[in-house]
């Protein structure tokens, strides 16, 4: 076995365990901004709510959803890359998951941004399931360009 299929399973188990034991699934009380996102190509299905602090961090996030394992393991990926991080960082995490699915050049400290939402990285060789892996971070877009 190559390093490579090494490397691949090692995220591929990541990806099966956060599609199996979602985190930060738990709907939100209070006053928190809510969105949904839909990939008709797939049907997967993505509710993303937040509470954003005074100061501007993200205090609260909830995702839940229904949908291929790539889409509903990326939102829980997401959930956890972003939970407690600034608006600022959160966009600039956004943009970087973006551009490592585009297969752009990014700095070790903009992979490093990513954090767990590393373990998507592979998807950017199958174009069609970039959709499923960016609904959640289309959906946190929405609500995070508001601040
Ligand atoms: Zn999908």
């Amino acid at each position: 076995m190559s390093e490579l299929s090494d490397f691949d399973d090692m995220y591929q188990e990541v990806i099966i365990d956060h599609y199996k034991n979602p985190r930060n699934s738990k709907k939100l009380s209070g006053n928190y901004d809510e969105t949904k996102a839909h990939n008709p190509f797939c049907g997967d299905e993505i509710e993303l709510q937040l509470i954003i602090s005074e100061d501007r961090i993200v205090e609260k996030i909830s995702v839940t959803g229904r949908g291929c394992a790539i889409s509903q393991s990326s939102g829980s990926l997401m959930s956890d890359s972003v939970y407690g991080k600034s608006i600022e960082e959160v966009k600039n995490i956004n943009l970087n998951v973006r551009a490592m699915l585009k297969d752009e050049e990014l700095s070790d400290e903009d992979l490093d941004s990513i954090g767990d939402s590393y373990a998507i990285e592979g998807v950017k060789k199958f174009p069609v399931r970039i959709k499923c892996a960016l609904l959640s971070w289309a959906a946190l877009k929405e609500l995070i360009d508001k601040y």
